[in-house]
């Protein structure tokens, strides 16, 4: 049930307490969620967000926390922030040291990292700078190092045979592009933005579509758009996700995000594709197992 294929757990701990991530954990099970992804934007932030969840861990009782291990999974991925685009050789390398070093690492996690990603192309610029990027880092260096890196982190997930998870904002182009350079066709097309067409190619090639909060912004005038989509996209490529903290779902638009907030999402997408959200959950789990390589949901 309710399964978050992509957040990034530790922003929410470090802006509330492990008190407050372990309570969000404890909900999780409560609602018996199947699979949640904790999911990496940073070289090395894989083993501390590994801790980030430990710690919450031990201050949750033993039911609850027995649930909590069996459904959280990790990914390790660079986002193309402009430091990791110049660093980009040297990150690589980061990122596979603490894959090591996860993988050796006793507990619960260490057979837990299911996913490379997420890292691909922004080509979004804000001009308000919230997201760390100036006019001036929208350059051809920019755009090749950029793609260079997605590239190397596809080639990465290609060798050690796991999922990629993409990002991708207003550079449609370009990621097919390194997506079809890489040759490898096993993942995600993550907080899904376009339109109907694009989403055409990303499923021929394999690609899973997930979808965020951000379908339930849609505005009353491209409403039959969205459900064309959302309708389009097969029974065996859709998941889900909140990308908490960021992109909580109507009627919660504004608040910071949390896994537990994906219902809205679901409720609002089976609506569009006339199913049950019962039904819906199950379809995304079924298509977690397969795309991840885990046991089905009840197992
Ligand atoms: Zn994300």
């Amino acid at each position: 049930m309710f399964s978050d294929t992509h957040f990034h757990f530790h922003y929410l701990v470090e802006k509330n307490s492990p008190e407050f991530g372990a309570e969000l954990l404890s909900k999780m099970a409560d609602a018996d969620v199947y699979f949640g992804m904790d999911i990496g934007t940073d070289s090395s932030d894989l083993l501390y967000r590994r801790k980030v969840v430990e710690d919450c861990l031990d201050r949750m009782d033993d039911d609850h926390r027995r649930k909590a291990e069996k459904f959280m999974y990790f990914s390790a991925g660079i986002w193309p922030d402009i430091d990791s685009i110049v660093n980009r050789e040297e990150c690589i390398k980061k990122l596979e040291e603490q894959i090591e070093a996860f993988k050796k690492k006793d507990g619960v996690f260490s057979g837990r990292l299911a996913a490379i990603g997420e890292g691909g192309l922004d080509h979004h610029w804000n001009p308000s700078g919230t997201d760390g990027r100036c006019k001036e880092d929208f350059n051809a260096a920019v755009y090749n190092g950029e793609a260079e890196l997605f590239e190397m982190q596809l080639q990465l997930a290609k060798k050690m045979q796991l999922p990629f998870i993409v990002h991708s904002r207003d550079a449609y182009e370009d990621t097919l592009q390194c997506i079809k350079n890489s040759g490898y066709n096993n993942g995600i097309i993550h907080c899904y933005s376009y339109g109907l067409e694009e989403a055409k190619s990303f499923l021929d090639l394999g690609w899973y579509i997930s979808l965020s909060g951000s379908v339930t912004y849609t505005k009353k005038s491209r409403m039959e758009d969205m459900k064309k989509l959302l309708s389009y996209i097969p029974d065996d490529r859709i998941l889900l996700e909140t990308d908490s903290p960021y992109l909580a779902p109507v009627p919660l638009r504004g608040n910071p995000n949390n896994p537990v907030f994906v219902r809205h999402t679901y409720e609002f997408v089976a609506g569009c594709r006339n199913v049950s959200t019962e039904e819906l959950c199950v379809l995304a789990d079924k298509n977690i197992s397969a795309l991840f390589n885990i046991p089905p949901a009840g197992l």
